[in-house]
This record gives C-alpha cells, structure tokens and sequence, in this order.
C-alpha cells in the first residue's frame, strides 16, 4: 500500500509577487491550475495582464540601486538562507512540485536538492566577482574590466522543472545585483510562488525578485521586453517560443540567454559496460517521465548489442511503477497535461505505422490522469518523427547502427544539439567522440549531466549562453573597461 506526501495546499500563495507584496491581478481574472494525476483542480492563480507587468518593472526599477550596491557579501549570505530555508522546506516544496506537474515524488525531491544547490552555488559565486587588468599592447594604457549587473531582468521559465529552472536564473541574478520579474508557466504557479515565499523569509529585499502569472504570456512578457528599463531575457522553453521571443528582443536590442530544446542521442558501443549502460539510459531517459530537455530521445546501439540492449532496457521500463505522482512508490507519474499526451502517442503512432515494433508499453493505460506507459520501440525507421522532435515522455526508441563514423553522423543529424550520451570503455574513443559530437554537454558513460557547478547549455538550435557554474554569472552581467594610465 503506497502512501502519500503530504501537503496543505491552502498554504500556497496564489497571487501575484509585486514590490514583496501578494496582490490581486488588476483585471481579477485567474488560471486554474490541474492535478496532472487526476485531472482535478488544485487551485487557481492570479492572472496578470500588462498594467500588473508595468507595476512588476516598476518595483524592480526602484529596488535596482539598493540591491546593485549591496555589498557581495551581504547578497551571499542572502542566498545562503535562501539555500537553507529551500532544504529545509523540501518536503513541501517537493509535494507541491509532485501535486502540479505530475513527476513522481522521488524526482520532485531530486529537483528540490538540485535547486537549492543554486542559491548555495550562487551565494559562493557572489563574492568572486573578478575584474581583469593589462596593459595594452602598445603600452600607451592600462585596461582595467570590471563586472556590473546588466540590469532589470525577466526571467522566463517552463513546467517541467519549476522550481530549479526558477532557481538557477534567480541565483545568478542575484549575486550579480540585478533585479527581475519571474514568469513561471501557467501549468506549474504554485511552485514559484512558493520560492516567493521563501525568498521573502530569507531577506530578499521587497522588489528584488517579483513573480507574475499569465495566461496570456506573449502579450505581458511582450510588454516587459518592450519596456526600455528592461535589460535582460533569461528563457528556459521550447526552440519555438525562444525564436518567438529572440525576434521581440530584438527590437529593444536585449540580452538574452536562451536554454532551448534538445534531441539527445544515447551512443552505446559494443565495447561498453553494459549494465552500467542500462543503469545510465534509465536515468537519461526516465527521469521526470522523459519530461527533460536533456532526456535521451534516439538511443544508437551498436548491431552486436542491439537486442541484450533492448530487451534489457524494456524489461526495466516495463517494470516501472506508473502511478500518481505524490504515491511513495511511484516511479513514474503522468505526462503534465492531455496535450503532452496525445502528442507522444502520435509520435509512437507514426514510428510504428513506418515499421518499429514495441517492445513494451505503447499505449495510455486506461485511467484518469494524462498518463503514458514507459515505452520501448525497436526497428525505428530513420524518417520516424520521434526520432526528428522532442518526444518529452517516456519513450525509448532504438536504432542499431555499425561504425563509429556512422554514430557520430546520426548524433549530429539534429538542428539541436544540448546534450549527448555515450557509453564505451575505450577512453580515447569515448574523447573523440565526445569531441565530434554538435551539442554543449556530453555525459561520458553517466546518464547525467546537470550540476550546478558545470556550465549548462547547447548550440545549434538548442540555446544561447550558459547557466550554472562562474558562465552563469557572467550572463547577468556586463564587462566595462577603463581605459586610463598612470
Ligand atoms: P514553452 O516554450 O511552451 O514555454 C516556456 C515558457 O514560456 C512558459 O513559461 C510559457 O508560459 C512561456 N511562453 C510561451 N509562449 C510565450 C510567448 N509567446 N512569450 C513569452 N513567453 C511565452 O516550453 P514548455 O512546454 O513550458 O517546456 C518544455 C520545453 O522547455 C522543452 O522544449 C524543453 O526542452 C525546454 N527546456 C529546456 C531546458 C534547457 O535548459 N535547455 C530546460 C527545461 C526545459
């Protein structure tokens, strides 16, 4: 008998963030928010239009100077309380994350330790801030470059991880000196209204950090790029909406970090471990449900290993507890909503109607709640869609392929490039690979990659920038140089 993780939900703000203040959208209007488990609804939020988007510039525009002259120190050690009420609130926090996106409860813990390591990794980041000096080439001056806060900064972020996609762009922001307004998705509020919450015990001066909800995003996330007080775009989310918001930023010439889409390959070679290769493509592909940017979406295995692979990997994923995600045992909870759904069983749809088979699950089980079985799909034909566009649910399919210049061509064959895989015991292979490989991040023989302390991101179509490590920083902020002599 499964138990679940409790929360009282009542204690959850649901009004907008503005100037330390919780305050009602000015057109009263609200969003419902939904139990992915269930369909039932939670709460409902306040849903802010424009006029709500000019008072949210306006209280960041009046906490700017303080915030930008307290001392690195003082902005540390805000954030180190940031970090401990976050730890020691986990077990609600990571409730409230299961109760609104779905995910099962352990990876809604896992999410909560990974985004509080943000505010600890931050707080150290803040007090080494370093300059550069050198003399110029012709000796005539010396540069001195310094580092200041870029400025007021809007910070979009997505559903799939609401608290540490908030957490990893409000903690850099923060020891830069720069204040923001965060726009969390409509689907998960409650999560960033709940770190509101908590930055507000932990001393975040009134204005520093405000949160709007919306459902009309580009509408209200328009207006703020548009207004010249604005500085900075830090978006999390799909290719489609960066493209979206890129075109806009560019009117107001913005700076903007992009974290994007990806379409990760999972390269097995038949030199690999295979049991750690399993264990790896388990955590690469299962984690959140496949709901990740970084989940593995096209598994390439060498012909030798194809079939132990998969049928190994199938009896994993179809032993996996699927159930609703704040259940103690859960392994697997829904998708967030019946959109996700429908789009993952017509990608499987399609990838089988060119000829794969399943292997195991293929289906929704018949439940409420937006849930899809853990999937194996084996013969994949190239022209299958799944294999082109983020699957973002728990969907394997698997690939044989034959040499190594053969892998590293299907790896590349992608407009995205965030996260790549690989397994092999051959470290010089594993390197070269890893070197040839189009994206930002390789895990090499590890089904894992994020960490606060590395730097996150991709290239091609998968982002602009970095977040987490010293890069993330130095995303909100920017080098002036004096030029001078003495
Ligand atoms: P999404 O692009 O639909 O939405 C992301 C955010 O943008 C949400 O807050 C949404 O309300 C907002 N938004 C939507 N349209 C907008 C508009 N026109 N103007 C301003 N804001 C708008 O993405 P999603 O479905 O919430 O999240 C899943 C996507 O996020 C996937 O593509 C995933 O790969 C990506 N993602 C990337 C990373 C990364 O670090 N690269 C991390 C997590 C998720």
């Amino acid at each position: 008998m499964s138990t679940k993780a409790n929360l009282n939900i009542e204690n959850t703000p649901i009004d907008l963030f503005i100037g330390g203040s919780w305050i009602h959208a000015s057109s009263g209007n609200r969003i419902d928010v939904f139990n992915p488990s269930n369909e039932q609804r939670l709460a409902s939020v306040a849903d802010a239009d424009e006029k709500d988007a000019r008072a949210a510039v306006d209280a960041a525009e009046k906490a700017a100077p303080g915030w930008a002259a307290t001392s690195p120190r003082k902005r540390s050690e805000v954030l180190s309380r940031c970090y401990e009420l976050m730890v020691s609130d986990a077990e609600n926090l990571a409730a409230l994350i299961s109760l609104e996106n779905g995910k099962a409860i352990s990876d809604a813990r896992g999410e909560v330790a990974y985004a509080a390591e943000f505010f600890r990794w931050y707080a150290e980041e803040a007090v080494r801030i370093n300059g550069e000096i050198s003399i110029s080439p012709s000796g005539l001056a010396r540069t001195l470059v310094q580092y200041q806060p870029v400025g007021i900064s809007l910070l979009i972020t997505p559903w799939n991880f609401p608290a540490a996609m908030a957490t990893r762009k409000i903690g850099p922001a923060l020891a830069a000196g720069c204040t923001c307004i965060l726009k969390p998705a409509t689907e998960t509020p409650l999560t960033a209204y709940a770190i509101a919450a908590l930055l507000k015990k932990a001393g975040v001066p009134d204005g520093v950090v405000n949160v709007l909800t919306t459902s009309r995003s580009g509408k209200v996330c328009g207006s703020i790029l548009e207004d010249p007080r604005v500085r900075k775009l830090s978006f999390t989310g799909s290719t489609e909406v960066g493209r979206i918001l890129l075109r806009k930023a560019a009117d107001s010439i913005i700076n903007c970090s992009m974290e994007l889409g990806g379409n990760a390959p999972f390269i097995v070679f038949e030199d690999a471990d295979l049991d750690q290769a399993i264990e790896g493509a388990m955590i690469a592909k299962m984690r959140n449900g496949g709901e990740a940017c970084t989940a593995a979406n096209r598994f390439y295995v060498q012909r030798a290993l194809v079939d132990e692979f998969t049928s190994r990997l199938a009896s994993r994923m179809g032993a996996l507890i699927v159930d609703d995600g704040v259940n103690t045992g859960t392994q697997c909870g829904p998708l967030v909503n019946r959109g996700a759904v429908n789009k993952v069983a017509s990608l499987v749809d399609d990838a089988v109607a060119k000829g794969a088979r399943v292997v195991t699950g293929g289906k929704a089980p018949e439940r409420a709640g937006f849930f899809y079985l853990p999937t194996v799909l084996a013969d994949v034909s190239p022209d299958a869609e799944l294999l082109n566009e983020e699957i973002f649910g728990p969907v394997a399919p698997v690939v044989a392929f034959d040499t190594e210049a053969e892998a590293i061509r299907l790896a590349n064959s992608t407009e995205y490039g965030l996260v790549a895989y690989v397994y092999t015991k051959d470290l010089a292979r594993g390197m070269r690979v890893s070197e040839a490989i189009e994206s930002g991040m390789i895990a090499l023989n590890r089904g894992l990659v994020s960490d606060p302390a590395a730097p996150f991101g991709g290239v091609k179509q998968s982002g602009l920038g970095r977040e987490g490590a010293h890069h993330g920083l130095l995303e909100f902020m920017e080098a002036k140089y004096i030029s001078t002599n003495w």
